[in-house]
């Protein structure tokens, strides 16, 4: 989909989800509507986000109301209600909205989502679930696979590593992975070249194969 400068946004759902979101994208200047069918839930929110209403998101006359076709982005995160969440995303895909995010909880909800017509579906409970996998049972201190086979892990320094240059110790030859950031004791992430020197109680930010920054982080 092309890529939409308006900050307008329209949130579908306002659980821990939606509603985390929905602040975020306030804080960064984003004007928020926030719907969900539960009062309850839009009166917690009606001071935060810009605009709030309590509606069902899979009545037509509804979305028509708000005028939700004139929105370029639009958040589906009911989650749960696998049936509201299909025909809210459905209705968005027939207004039209040219950018639909839509939470999944499991890959087969996703791909439904996907054939729907939702632009782009996030799975963050089973994607968080795989991260914390790798965190728990690797040494990293946190990890980001940001494609299948792909990643960015956080560690420290490893001993052998220490007190020459990156060119030196042959890192990327060794193990696969490149050294792409460094953070001395008190400073701030700064980025890494051939000549960086790693001194001990540093972290280093690589990137490389799923396995190869496991297996580099593992021999720490
Ligand atoms: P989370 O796990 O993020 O808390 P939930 O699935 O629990 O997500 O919450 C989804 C929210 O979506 C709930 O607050 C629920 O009231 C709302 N919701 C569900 N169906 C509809 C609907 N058809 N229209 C509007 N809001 C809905």
């Amino acid at each position: 989909s092309k890529k939409v400068s308006d900050k307008r946004i329209l949130v579908i759902g306002l659980g821990r989800f939606g509603s985390s979101m929905s602040l975020e994208l306030v804080n960064h200047g984003w004007e928020v509507l926030g719907m969900d069918s539960s009062p309850r839930l839009v009166q917690m929110f009606s001071d935060a986000l810009t605009h709030t209403v309590i509606a069902d998101a899979t009545d037509d006359e509804a979305l028509r109301q708000i005028g939700a076709a004139q929105f370029s982005h639009a958040v589906v995160a009911i989650g749960t209600h696998l049936e509201e969440s299909i025909l809210a995303t459905s209705q968005l895909v027939d207004l039209g909205v040219p950018d639909i995010w839509a939470k999944a909880v499991s890959r087969r909800h996703g791909r439904i989502l996907e054939q729907v017509g939702a632009h782009h579906v996030v799975l963050p409970e089973h994607d968080m679930g795989e991260r914390v996998a790798h965190l728990v049972s690797g040494r990293m201190l946190d990890y980001v696979e940001l494609e299948e086979g792909f990643s960015l892990g956080k560690t420290k320094a490893p001993r052998e590593l220490l007190g020459k240059s990156l060119r030196e110790t042959r890192v990327r030859h060794k193990y696969g992975i490149t050294v792409v950031s460094v953070k001395r004791l008190n400073e701030q992430f700064t980025y890494a070249t051939e000549e960086t020197v790693l001194h001990k109680g540093d972290l280093i930010v690589v990137a490389g194969r799923t396995e190869d920054v496991e297996r580099f982080a593992e021999s720490n």
